[in-house]
């Protein structure tokens, strides 16, 4: 996707801190963090959102979940606790539109989930 901010952060189109690469997966920082630890994990292939993934991305799926926890655990939140967050769609509160989690953690965060 030619348009797509995160298909440009992968492709180093737009600079970012990446704190981990594999073939399928990225992550990096957000460019504007909530938390102490706030990183973005994405798949290479471009998808929209949630709503495009399709029963054989389900691998995909569960890599992008395993290397959260992986990242969790190296970034020194994982006994502390954190939240993984998906936003889906314009009521989600999706802006980019490009699928991706956010790994939040590092201080207590707000029970609200609305
Ligand atoms: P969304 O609201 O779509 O779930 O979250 C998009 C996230 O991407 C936001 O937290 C925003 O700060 C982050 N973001 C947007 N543009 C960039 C960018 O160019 N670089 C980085 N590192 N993060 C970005
Ligand atoms: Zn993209």
């Amino acid at each position: 996707m030619s348009d797509c901010i995160f298909c440009k952060i992968i492709n180093r189109e737009i600079p970012s801190e990446v704190v981990y690469e594999d073939e399928r997966v990225l992550a990096f920082k957000d460019i504007n963090p909530v938390a102490p630890v706030h990183v973005l994990i994405i798949p290479k292939k471009h998808s929209e959102s949630l709503n495009d993934l399709n029963p054989e991305d389900e691998a995909l799926v569960g890599h992008l979940v395993i290397v959260a926890t992986q990242l969790a655990e190296e970034l020194g939140i994982a006994d502390s606790g954190y939240r993984l967050v998906n936003n889906c769609g314009d009521d989600g509160g999706q802006v980019v539109k490009h699928l991706h989690f956010h790994l939040i953690g590092g201080k207590r965060l707000g029970i609200h989930i609305c």
